[in-house]
């Protein structure tokens, strides 16, 4: 077996690159890009075809080509927008490289450039195929063709393709002098390094198709192993964990039941069966670990606090936390409502929360006196101390990552005593998935909804009916019903969005002067948040514009409409989030989607999943249907499964060899599995401090 260099690549910074300075280093680590060997795992997403010329007789709209042939013609024209239109021609056809933005010297330089080789996407143009902005070159003497597949690698701004090459080309480099050790053991098609290889520099017959969809043997190779890596670190932190002892709480008692009838309504069969599971798990002395999944509006928050009662009458302390500001807040304002009367002190925290106010509530928790403790991940920073803390409650999980989640349990354990856990997701985790790679978990699921909901009506809209569907907000806000507009943009930056939630706010509040608008966006303070969310819940506002910001928690039952702009781009999981919203009072709830024209059919579909259905898994499952398996745990919703390479949905095939190779890993070579967790795996404590 060669050498390894797993060390250095692991540790030597992207600083060491030719060509990486402090600005670019800040933001290629925007993207976890931070080491040498992030480099090598930051694989491109698809590939060009420039190894061979193809003749412009055969060039079809859609794909891109390297074209050759003599500059015919280049002039300025004046269609729409001024441009700057060459042609292009061999001996097989002509098309047009088309420049929106150009200056004089290119136009010369061009338009006597005789012979050029081009690069670019074919488009159909009004008189032939078209090229806009081509790359392209004089062919003076005979330019050699690229060898390799172009890679084009995900990438973020102020970073160019360019620079991801030459950053792969120079730490490839180093891997040939030194390769990666590997550490799987067994037979492979394809060595780690080779895989690695492949994948940046594919050679010109690879089969891209196979790479596109992320099943190319190499691909899987890398998946494979990172799959048993977190295996692995799983099944190391499950057995310390089970080496630690945590509170063994009494029955629950007279505060809990005082709890009970303090919330104003009777618990639904589902709340009750699940607080009980949960309460079983802390009369025992190990840390337990309960995922509680249900679906919007299924009331997970009453377990919360049911919970949290519990941990109180035996003297210990409850973390709350949640992944916005604004949903932290509303369960801050829920729980002390429901409880302070109890007796049951709760304390606020925030990275907002700053100076003799922080300080101040530091010592509460410090000393004891806050029972229940709400926040953001604020909580888990170094300076907060608990006195006695017996339970972590993470909400919303699909949030934060799994190492973030073992860091958070890391943060109560003192000696080798560690606080109980529950996890409480409204996204549904197939259960193959949940078995294989939460398997330190126990799972409840809330399957039943509070009575007296009545069901939300969705309708789908192209946005040309939007005058429509602002009228019908005016009729609605004159009822007395109240309503939210969400302004999605989910490709943009947040800037933009909150741009865009702007915009339009000042649009309503133009064209619906009776109506007493609210604007509610990221970019604000939370004070300021805070303040608009607070007018709306009291009826002082009647239509509340939002960013998706309002996707999680937001809890105000007299709103009963919905309008959600350019629905079509967003995850359906995250559409049934937002909806959530609404059809949490008595009064019929109605949603409205509107969509962009026009619309592809598995678009048509998937919004028409949503008119159908209420049922976050059903919608969940239809899904999956449509699309396959790649997006529905895609990027945002699967946070808590958070992979460079392996796709839990398209891998899963792989799970049952990926646990047994775990297994015989930490069996026969220790060592080697530690290796594995440290390549793969950043380190959890730091995650978990963000
Ligand atoms: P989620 O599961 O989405 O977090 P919440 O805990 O926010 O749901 O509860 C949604 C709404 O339903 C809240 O207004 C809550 O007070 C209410 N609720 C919860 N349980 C019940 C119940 N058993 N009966 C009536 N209303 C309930
Ligand atoms: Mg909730």
């Amino acid at each position: 077996m060669p050498s390894s260099t797993t060390g250095s690549l692991i540790s030597a910074g992207v600083g060491t690159l030719r060509g990486i300075g402090p600005a670019l280093e800040k933001k290629l680590a925007r993207l976890g890009i931070e080491t040498l060997q992030d480099v090598l795992f930051h694989l491109p997403f698809r590939y060009e075809d420039r190894t061979r010329v193809t003749p412009i007789g055969a060039v079809r709209p859609g794909d891109a080509y390297v074209v050759e042939g003599e500059v015919v013609a280049c002039d300025v024209t004046y269609g729409r927008r001024r441009s700057l239109l060459a042609y292009l021609q061999d001996d097989t056809g002509k098309v047009g490289l088309r420049f929106y933005h150009f200056s004089k010297a290119q136009h010369h330089n061009l338009k006597t450039a005789g012979k050029i080789r081009c690069f670019g996407e074919i488009r159909a143009g009004a008189s032939g195929p078209e090229i806009y902005h081509p790359e392209y070159s004089k062919l003076s003497a005979r330019e050699p063709m690229e060898e390799a597949l172009t890679p084009i690698y995900p990438a973020t701004e102020g970073v160019s393709q360019g620079r991801y090459r030459s950053m792969a080309e120079q730490v490839l480099a180093m891997l040939d002098a030194e390769p990666l050790e590997e550490l799987l053991g067994g037979d492979w098609p394809l060595s780690l390094n080779e895989a690695i290889r492949y994948l940046h520099r594919p050679p010109s017959d690879a089969n891209t198709g196979a790479m596109l969809d992320g099943v190319h043997p190499a691909q899987s190779r890398l998946a494979f192993e990172e799959l048993t890596a977190h295996q692995v670190s799983l099944r190391i932190v499950r057995a310390e964990i089970q080496k630690l002892t945590a509170p063994e709480m009494a029955a629950p008692a007279q505060k809990y039941e005082e709890a009970r009838t303090a919330f104003g309504f009777t618990l639904t069969n589902a709340q009750a069966r699940v607080s009980a599971e949960v309460a079983q798990d802390m009369m025992k002395p190990q840390p337990s670990l309960r995922l509680v999944q249900g679906d919007v509006g299924s009331g997970k928050t009453v377990i919360a606090a049911l919970a949290a009662t519990h941990t109180h009458e035996n003297h210990f302390q409850t973390a709350l936390m949640a992944p916005t500001e604004l949903l932290a807040e509303q369960h801050f304002i829920n729980v002390s409502s429901w409880l302070n009367p109890l007796g049951i002190k709760t304390a606020w925290l925030s990275g907002r929360v700053t100076g003799k106010k922080r300080e101040e509530a530091l010592a509460r928790i410090a000393m004891g006196e806050a029972s229940v403790v709400i926040g953001t991940h604020a909580l888990f920073q170094k300076d907060v101390h608990f006195k006695s803390l017996g339970l972590v409650i993470v909400d919303e999980q699909h949030r934060f990552g799994v190492h973030q989640r073992l860091a958070l349990r890391e943060k109560g354990t003192e000696g080798n005593a560690s606080p109980h856990q529950i996890v409480m997701t409204a996204t549904p985790i197939p259960r193959t998935l949940s078995m294989s790679m939460y398997a330190d978990m126990d799972v409840s699921i809330i399957d039943e909804l509070p009575p007296g909901r009545t069901p939300i009506t969705t309708t789908v809209l192209s946005d040309e009916k939007r005058d429509g569907v602002i009228s019908r907000v005016a009729d609605a806000c004159a009822e007395g019903r109240q309503a939210y507009w969400v302004c999605t943009l989910i490709e943009e930056s947040e800037a933009l969005q909150c741009q865009a939630a702007e915009s339009t706010a000042e649009e309503l509040e133009k064209l619906l002067p009776n109506v007493r608008i609210g604007l509610v966006h990221g970019r604000m303070t939370s004070t300021a948040k805070t303040s608009v969310m607070n007018e709306f819940k009291l009826g002082n506002l009647d239509l509340l514009v939002a960013t998706t910001v309002i996707e999680v928690g937001v809890d105000v039952p007299n709103a009963s409409l919905m309008v959600i702009e350019n629905s079509e781009r967003l995850g359906l999981a995250q559409l049934h989030q937002l909806r959530g919203r609404i059809g949490r009072g008595s009064a019929a709830s109605n949603c409205v989607l509107l969509y962009k024209k026009p619309l592809g059919t598995i678009s048509k579909e998937r919004l028409e999943v949503m008119r159908q259905s209420n049922d976050g898994f059903f919608i969940a499952e239809r899904d999956l249907e449509i699309r396959g398996p790649g997006e529905l745990l895609g990027a945002r919703q699967s946070g808590a499964l958070q992979f460079r390479i392996a796709d839990l949905m398209r891998d899963q095939s792989m799970l049952q060899d990926v646990r047994s190779t775990a297994q015989t890993l930490l069996d026969h070579s220790p060592d080697d599995a530690d290796k594995l967790v440290r390549r793969w795996i950043k380190d959890p404590e730091r995650v978990g401090q963000v």
